[in-house]
C-alpha cells in the first residue's frame, strides 16, 4: 500500500472537484477520540517521506488531465503538511493553472514553514471541534505541549497575513460545544479568526452519531446563530 487515493470527482458550486488524499495511512498531530480514520499509532507534526511519491505525482498529473477537474482539494488521512512532498504537490497543481484547496486541522498554520505552503493555496480550511482546554486535551489528544489557546492563535496569525480564502469549519458536538456558553465562545473565536467562509458541521459518522450527534432542530438553531454574526 502507499501513494495517493482519490474520491470520485464531484461538482461543487458548478466546479468539478478532484479530492486527493496524499497520506497512505493516518498521520496526524492530533488523535481525536471521534476520528473517522481511527487511532493514531504515533502523532507527528514534522515532515517525513513516504513511498511511491514520484509515481503518485505522475498519477496526479494524469488524473488532472483526464478528469478535467477545475479545483483540486487536498484532503488527507490526517495532517497533509507532514508529507514532505506537499510543496511539490501544490506546485504541480498550480503549474497546471488550477486552484488548490488544502484541508488542515489548523494547528500547524501558525508555523512559518507550513504557512508558506498554505499561502500558495487558493483556499485553506481550518477547523474547530471543542472550546475548552480540558476538552481539547481529552477529546482531541494532541501532541504534548499543544494548547487550545495556541491552536486558535495559530489560525488567527495565519489568516491575518493570508491573501486567499480561509474557510473555517466548526463541528458541533453534543456535550462538547452545543450549549449557549460554548456558542458564545465560538462566536468570539470566529470574530478573532475572521474567516471568509464558515461551515457548520456535525458528527455524521455512524459510529459516533448516537453519542455525539446533534438533533436537527438544535443544529439549525446553532447554525443560524453562528452563520449570522
Ligand atoms: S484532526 Fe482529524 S484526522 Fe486528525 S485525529 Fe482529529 S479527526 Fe482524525
Amino acid at each position: 500500500m502507499g501513494g495517493f487515493s482519490y474520491k470520485d470527482i464531484y461538482i461543487e458550486d458548478g466546479r468539478s472537484v478532484l479530492e486527493v488524499n496524499i497520506l497512505p495511512e493516518k498521520n496526524c498531530n492530533f488523535d481525536c477520540i471521534f476520528c473517522p480514520i481511527g487511532r493514531a499509532q504515533n502523532k507527528v507534526d514534522t515532515q517525513k517521506s513516504f513511498d511511491k511519491m514520484d509515481s503518485s505525482l505522475r498519477e496526479l498529473e494524469k488524473k488532472i488531465e483526464n478528469t478535467k477537474a477545475e479545483l483540486i482539494f487536498i484532503n488527507s488521512k490526517g495532517e497533509a503538511f507532514v508529507n514532505d512532498k506537499i510543496d511539490d504537490i501544490v506546485d504541480l497543481i498550480k503549474g497546471r493553472g488550477l486552484p488548490v484547496r488544502l484541508f488542515s486541522n489548523g494547528y500547524l498554520l501558525g508555523k512559518d514553514e507550513y504557512m508558506k505552503i498554505a499561502n500558495k493555496c487558493d483556499e485553506v480550511v481550518g477547523e474547530l471541534k471543542v472550546v475548552t482546554e480540558e476538552d481539547f486535551q481529552k477529546a482531541q489528544r494532541p501532541i504534548k505541549g499543544y494548547t487550545l489557546v495556541e491552536y486558535i492563535s495559530n489560525m488567527v496569525t495565519f489568516n491575518k497575513q493570508y491573501k486567499g480564502k480561509f474557510i473555517f469549519e466548526i463541528t458541533i458536538i453534543r456535550g462538547y460545544n452545543d450549549d449557549e456558553k460554548s456558542i458564545r465562545k465560538i462566536k468570539n473565536i470566529i470574530n478573532e479568526i475572521s474567516p471568509d467562509k464558515i461551515i457548520i458541521a456535525r458528527m455524521d459518522d455512524k459510529r459516533f452519531e448516537k453519542k455525539l450527534g446533534i438533533p436537527d432542530e438544535r443544529f439549525v438553531e446553532i447554525s443560524n446563530a453562528l452563520l449570522n454574526i
